[in-house]
């Protein structure tokens, strides 16, 4: 298999750095937690890094304000709009707040009523739509149209893939070189931006994604060496239900990513329960897709030193108490 030389990536590393500096002083540099009893379990040094507990209860706040930040003032003035399954669209409503500029976040209406509280809150405008029977894309680029909205997409673009990025050049600056890092997937911009701050600061480091059994179509996609579209998958990682990675996206992941490795819901709740029990870590189901892998010994050898990005903390807490009885 053919990769692209870095050289021809739509993101470097350089734009991670730029995005690093707009958010210094914005998104909280978050801690990283250890656990003697994680690492006897997964027979590894785990070190994890902490988004549920950045702004916003994810790390898409980093994508967003990066975004936002690099408008031009007439696209500030007419405001922005995208759609999302909860995090991204409380992302942008807070990154536009700080920045000034008016979000509308189109959400599908069996979106956690936490995340569409939070999102009101932050001030966002909020447009439902029901995602098994019509299309976010469509509904977005029509109001986008009317409206004069600079859209910002959850995952494909360049600056949002930028800004996910310094979250794990953040864990390599904390921590040093890893052997592996595992890194939860949707889209791929978490992904993405991870493997370029992997390549320039732990080159040898193994970048390895991490999806709901059900929404496999990342492995699918990195096996076929093309983009493959699945139907809309049920996971309880609502955070991860998306159907095809993004154009922008996948050539990253193919050139920097070595592999993407699977967990099934149970896995999900196990380790949710092992972060609350444990670590006293709350984790929404999506945010424990690294975890459950590197717990199962999914992606390492004995003794490694594994990176896991903890994404998101965005759980209603019946929803939570729920999953966990
Ligand atoms: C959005 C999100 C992901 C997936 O990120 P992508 O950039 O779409 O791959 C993972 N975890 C949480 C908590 C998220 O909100």
């Amino acid at each position: 298999m053919m990769s692209s030389p870095p050289g021809d990536l739509p993101v470097t590393f350089a734009d991670i750095e730029a995005a690093a500096a707009r958010l210094e002083g914005i998104a909280h540099r978050t801690p990283v937690m250890t656990s003697r009893t994680a690492d006897a379990r997964a027979d590894g040094k785990l070190f994890f890094k902490c988004e549920n507990l950045q702004r916003g209860g994810a790390f898409k706040i980093r994508g967003a304000y990066n975004a936002i930040a690099l408008l031009t003032p007439d696209q500030r003035r007419h405001g922005v709009i995208t759609f999302s399954s909860g995090n991204h669209g409380q992302a942008v409503a807070l990154a536009g707040r700080l920045q000034g500029v008016a979000a509308t976040i189109v959400m599908p209406n069996d979106a956690p009523a936490s995340k569409v509280s939070a999102t009101r809150e932050y001030g966002g405008e909020i447009i439902f739509y029901d995602r098994y029977t019509e299309s976010r894309e469509e509904i977005c680029a029509k109001l986008a149209a009317d409206r004069g909205l600079t859209i910002i997409p959850p995952f494909d673009h360049a600056q949002v893939i930028a800004g996910q990025g310094t979250a794990a050049r953040e864990l390599f600056q904390a921590v040093g070189e890893l052997d592996v890092l595992l890194v939860n997937l949707g889209g791929g911009g978490l992904l993405a931006g991870s493997a370029l701050a992997a390549q320039a600061l732990s080159p040898r480091c193994r970048v390895v994604g991490v999806e709901p059994e059900a929404a496999n179509d990342g492995q699918q996609s990195l096996r076929a060496g093309k983009i493959i579209r699945i139907p809309v998958p049920r996971s309880i990682a609502d955070g991860a239900l998306t159907t095809f990675l993004g154009e922008r996206n996948f050539p990253i992941i193919r050139a920097l990513v070595s592999d993407i490795v699977t967990v099934s819901d149970q896995m999900l709740i196990d380790t949710m329960r092992f972060f609350a029990e444990r670590m006293k870590i709350v984790a929404e189901p999506t945010g424990c897709l690294g975890a459950a892998a590197a717990l199962a010994k999914r992606a390492h050898q004995p003794g490694e030193r594994i990176g896991v990005l903890i994404s998101g903390g965005n759980i209603d807490l019946a929803r939570y108490a729920e999953l966990l009885r």
